[in-house]
């Protein structure tokens, strides 16, 4: 009889539940790691509000894929990894066959599989790493001065570094981050690492904008009490930014961002639309003349994931002042709902 250990299963809609089940055992090809670190994230957050197309009604699911750990277990063809060895898991694992899959994108994979969604996650006290992950790249050794709680939250910092890279953000550029949840913040420090010389983030939330300024951004602005557009002609001399990333659901928000874009301007739309709301006006007169650059990111890739780590590794990239609150997995809960009130910035599960 295997000792028990405890995992919080998604049941459907709003219905989190802390239960107890022996501790998986690694299969030959398998890793068994002893979940140190997971934060939530906005996707658990949507899942647990609406569900997801890959968790169908009757199946239960750990949710979590921001899972940071250490191996415990270690199969007898798996070579690669020891017991004792600190790892955390970028989430997609890609088909490895496919176009995308080729050229590294695991994340635009058509048939991809994640922790938390397809596999269970990190919201557990032991996580089974199934083979494919393991022979895919989505185990990533954490470098010995980074802690757990920052291995975790390189997840989400790697969907800013996608997004970065897609931008090519430079030194004098001035960024305009419109929501300021954890994502937005990620958004903040990688355009300070870019070397950005003015970055203004708004919100709707006067509390999350202070968690901004304490991480030393140029300007926040309310948009529900400052029209955004003023203050952003305001703060670039008439000009308009020439960076903006719209990390948040807000369809209005996308055609906002066109009208505060300077000449040249580039506009990620980072945050997708919910369903229903994808048909966006956009004035495509001020893509045309001002030569606007308008694109889009999702996720991350393992190699973004990896370059985020040495980022973190070489002491250029704080993320622990990002982690507010945490959690113990029987407190679940709890957790989701202090991460759905809006306060703080992540939220973390953590078991010694
Ligand atoms: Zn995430
Ligand atoms: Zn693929």
């Amino acid at each position: 009889m295997r000792p028990n250990m405890k995992a919080a299963y998604f049941h459907g809609v709003g219905d989190i539940r802390v239960e107890s089940q022996s501790i998986p055992e690694a299969g030959s090809d398998e890793l068994v790691i002893k979940m140190k670190a997971s934060a939530i994230c906005g996707t658990d957050l949507r899942i647990l509000k609406f569900g997801h197309f890959k968790i169908p009604t009757g199946t239960k699911r750990v949710l979590g894929h921001e899972i940071a750990g250490e191996v415990v277990q270690v199969g007898r063809h798996v070579s690669q990894f020891k017991v004792g060895m600190r790892v955390a898991l970028p989430p997609n694992i890609g088909c490895g066959s496919c176009a995308m899959c080729r050229k590294g994108y695991t994340q635009l994979c058509p048939t991809y599989e994640a922790f938390g969604i397809s596999y269970d996650g990190g919201f557990q006290d032991y996580v089974k790493v199934p083979a494919q992950a393991i022979q895919r790249g989505n185990v990533v050794i954490i470098p010995g001065h980074i802690s757990y709680e920052e291995a975790a939250m390189v997840e989400p910092f790697s969907c800013a570094y996608h997004s970065y890279k897609a931008l090519n953000i430079k030194p004098g550029d001035s960024v305009v981050i419109i929501g300021a949840g954890p994502i937005g913040a990620c958004h903040v420090l990688m355009s300070q690492l870019a070397g950005a010389s003015k970055i203004i983030v708004a919100d709707v939330q006067d509390n999350r904008l202070e968690e901004m300024a304490k991480l030393g951004v140029d300007v926040t602005v309310n948009s529900a009490r400052e029209d955004l557009k003023q203050a952003v002609l305001r703060e670039t001399d008439g000009e308009g930014a020439s960076v903006i990333i719209t990390a948040c659901s807000i369809p209005e928000i996308q055609t906002l961002s066109m009208e505060i874009a300077a000449t040249h301007g580039r506009i990620n739309l980072f945050g997708g639309m919910p369903k229903g709301k994808e048909i966006v006006p956009l004035n495509t007169n001020l893509i045309h003349y001002k030569e606007l650059t308008v694109l889009g990111t999702t996720g991350s890739s393992i190699n973004d994931y990896c370059e985020s780590m040495a980022l973190v590794a070489s002491g250029k990239l704080q993320l622990l002042p990002l982690a507010t609150a945490r959690f113990n997995v029987a407190e679940i809960n709890q957790a989701f709902e202090y991460a759905l009130s809006g306060q703080g910035m992540k939220t973390l599960v953590v078991e010694d």
